[in-house]
């Protein structure tokens, strides 16, 4: 469910990674990579199911509809209201030091050898 386009219409296939998004934003929320663009979108539609392929080099105004049920998917955009794109989130970071005592021993085990080594070379 995109929560970027509330209407969308269709899916699309990401070139890239051959997954359905329900557009560009949510295939960056999930992905490492961006998406890429090809003169050949794959497309289903949400309302028939159906897939489809548009060459996007040679698009019209026809394209905008579904070639197996003539659902417009092509929509303005409805975004969700008041989207700043900032989650908000609770900063606030228990900064009470979580004691390992194993880790620290370890830690100063390191510490001393190396303090121990340096001396010692450079001494
Ligand atoms: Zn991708
Ligand atoms: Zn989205
Ligand atoms: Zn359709």
């Amino acid at each position: 469910m995109c929560k970027h386009i509330l209407n969308a219409q269709v899916a699309i296939r990401a070139p890239c990674c051959k997954k359905w998004f329900d557009c560009a934003e949510c295939h960056a929320a999930v992905s490492d990579h961006n998406l890429r663009k090809t003169n050949e979108m794959v497309f289903a539609c949400k309302k028939c199911k159906k897939v489809f392929r548009k060459d996007m080099t040679d698009y019209e105004e026809e394209d905008e509809f579904c070639p197996h049920c003539d659902n417009q998917y092509v929509v303005d955009a409805v975004m969700p209201e008041a989207s700043i794109g900032i989650e908000t989130e609770d900063i606030r970071v228990d900064n009470r030091v979580v004691k390992d005592d194993r880790l620290r021993t370890k830690q100063e085990q390191i510490d001393s050898i190396f303090k121990i080594d340096g001396s010692h070379m450079l001494g």
